[in-house]
């Protein structure tokens, strides 16, 4: 997401993308999120209720997780590289992690939100600069966490879509201008039909790679064992 003058890596949402979109299409994305910005959690809900509502505008719900910082050293990497500005596989992540970091590296360029990882189906997908969401939002229009908000689902979009690219205009437009910020802050820009529908088949897919890697259970006592209740107490 980027700013004209500013910002690079488009994050901007609609909810008018919702038009057309009925019920949870893509099915829950699971979302961690790991604060070394030391931001709070008050804060943190703040924007992700701002992802939340332009997630919704495709027609996709989430949930939300407070990460544990020290165990990200311990998650697997996954470098799956775009190609052709695509993933190879389809197949979304079970978990999307977000980290926040309280700065951007050195020579990042200064426009930069934050940046995704959108084949990776393990590790951090996602990284966002706080220093940059607050200077985001000490030139434009809407507050901190909802720049955040909307870095976030920006970010998100790579990686549910499965792509790396940027349209002209809307949520993932690559470099929001002024007058983008302005649209934002006072309401939800929303992913477009066309995107809520590239979504939804990202959710077939899963839908069957989950049943394509489903295991019979072994016996009538492991499926009532699976359906949370034992035969023998019955
Ligand atoms: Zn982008």
């Amino acid at each position: 997401m980027t700013l004209t003058g500013g910002r690079k890596c488009g994050l901007l949402l609609g909810l008018c993308a919702l038009s057309g979109a009925s019920g949870p299409l893509l099915g829950p994305v699971h979302i961690v999120v790991y604060d070394d910005a030391a931001l709070g959690p008050e804060l943190l809900t703040t924007a992700e209720k701002v992802t939340g509502k332009i997630l919704l505008s495709s027609g996709t719900e989430a949930t939300w997780n407070a990460g544990v910082l020290a165990e990200r050293s311990r998650l697997t990497r996954d470098a799956s590289p775009l190609i052709e500005g695509h993933c190879a596989s389809p197949l979304l992540p079970d978990i999307v992690r977000v980290q926040v970091l309280a700065h951007a590296p050195a020579g990042r360029s200064r426009q930069t939100l934050g940046f995704s990882l959108p084949c990776s189906r393990t590790g951090i997908q996602i990284t966002i600069y706080a220093d940059r969401v607050e200077e985001v939002s000490q030139r434009m229009l809407p507050g901190f966490s909802r720049v955040l908000g909307y870095a976030m689902a920006h970010e998100l979009g790579h990686v549910l879509l499965r792509s790396g690219g940027h349209e002209d205009s809307g949520l993932m437009k690559g470099v929001w201008s002024k007058v983008d910020w302005q649209r934002a802050a006072f309401s939800i820009i929303p992913f477009t039909p066309a995107q809520a529908r590239q979504m939804a088949e990202q959710g077939r897919n899963r839908r069957v790679s989950n049943w394509l890697s489903y295991r019979p259970a072994r016996s009538v006592d492991h499926l009532a064992e699976l359906a949370g209740f034992s035969p023998a107490a019955q």
